[in-house]
């Protein structure tokens, strides 16, 4: 099935008094923006934007060794590309679908998931866990200060429900601080969009990344994912004098315009077979209405097999991982013991909310540039 347009009232509305577009401090409605454009703006001029330039993808300290791979901020922008691109071609919000997708990764702590794993089990014996998006929200409703009335970017409401639930659910009875995100209903479709279009921007980018830095290779990767090889196969067609190195770049190009193709397809699909026709049957419905077709997903699932065994998990990023992990777990420690050692704000902040707490948000915050300088300072002290 081709995928379609969907229904107007599918749609997340652009409209200035629509019940997604309240903010909490009440604003002005702009001449010439809507909404979601104004947010995306409020995004783009976070510093906690800008930050992501200097926070890990995939390779840590990969900056030295090369200046192509993926940074957190390239990789935000390719979601951003994938997501405007498939809610346009939708007819849904492409406002909306930017917006979060510029958004979806503001949460994320220095060094890449290894950091995530080892500021969650810090946090963990103080009983809480850490979760960027829950961390994201923290961020752009009292972290960010650029205005003078308030703390935070004052985003529209349905911007923070996206920014909660673009990739999980939430339940109330666990969080009942989310209580005015819906947590009973599923989110818009322009927000459950934006875990696909992560995904396809990932696989296919890391892949990249991954054969670039000579972590992976290309025979390898080709006899593990079918999808990879066959879409290899009909670049070797159509360009039989080709460099080895352009063909790959070709089938990664095919991949991910067949991924999202295929999302376009399977959420026209499954929009139509539940006779959706308006947001709120879209928030009612039994499941996702974003999702790949199970011919699809088996592609996703040997390449993301692939990648887990030979990239992320691999021997060659242990010992960044394992270095990633020690350093946030030791300044934690250290900074728990002693919440002083912390800048005046955020050892204001321990007293308020406590030490875990407040380290978890001054960790979270840190490039991975910033967190090495702290820990170069760290092994000073300690050495005399
Ligand atoms: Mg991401």
């Amino acid at each position: 099935m081709p995928w379609t347009q969907l229904a107007s009232a599918v749609a997340v509305s652009d409209a200035d008094n629509d019940p997604l577009a309240r903010r909490d401090q009440p604003e002005a409605s702009h001449p010439y923006r809507a909404p979601f454009v104004r947010d995306c703006g409020r995004i783009l001029h976070a510093r906690a934007f800008r930050r992501l330039a200097g926070k890990t993808q995939v390779f840590t300290r990969s900056a030295a060794e090369s200046d192509h791979t993926r940074s957190r901020l390239t990789h935000t922008l390719e979601v951003a590309q994938i997501a405007r691109t498939i809610a346009a071609a939708l007819g849904l919000n492409a406002h909306l679908a930017e917006t979060l997708a510029l958004v979806h990764d503001i949460g994320h702590p220095p060094f890449g998931h290894a950091g995530e794993r080892a500021l969650d089990a810090a946090l963990i014996q103080h009983g809480m866990r850490f979760d960027h998006n829950l961390h994201a929200l923290r961020i752009v409703t009292s972290f960010e200060e650029r205005n003078a009335g308030f703390r935070g970017l004052n985003l529209t409401l349905g911007v923070r429900e996206g920014i909660i639930k673009h990739s999980r659910d939430y339940s109330a009875a666990e969080h009942p601080e989310l209580a005015a995100y819906f947590l009973d209903r599923l989110p818009p479709i322009e927000a459950q969009l934006i875990d696909l279009a992560d995904e396809i921007a990932y696989l296919t980018a890391d892949l990249e990344d991954g054969l670039e830095a000579r972590i992976l290779r290309l025979e390898m990767a080709r006899a593990e994912v079918p999808c990879l090889d066959r879409a290899f196969e009909q670049a070797a067609q159509r360009h039989p004098h080709a460099a080895e190195r352009l063909l790959r770049n070709d089938a990664l190009k095919m991949i991910l315009n067949r991924l999202v193709t295929d999302l376009m397809c399977e959420v026209s699909r499954r929009v139509k077979a539940n006779g959706i026709e308006t947001l709120a049957e879209v928030r009612a419905a039994r499941e996702r209405l974003a999702a790949f077709s199970e011919e699809r997903q088996v592609d996703r699932d040997s390449l993301r097999r692939f990648l887990y065994r030979n990239l992320y998990e691999s021997a060659e990023l242990e010992a960044e991982h394992q270095r990633a992990g020690e350093i946030i777990s030791t300044l934690f420690a250290y900074w728990v013991e002693d919440p002083r050692r912390l800048p005046a704000d955020h050892a204001a902040r321990a007293e308020d909310e406590g030490a875990a707490r407040a380290v978890t948000d001054y960790i979270a915050g840190m490039t991975d540039s910033y967190i090495e300088q702290a820990w170069s300072r760290f092994l000073e002290t300690e050495r005399h």
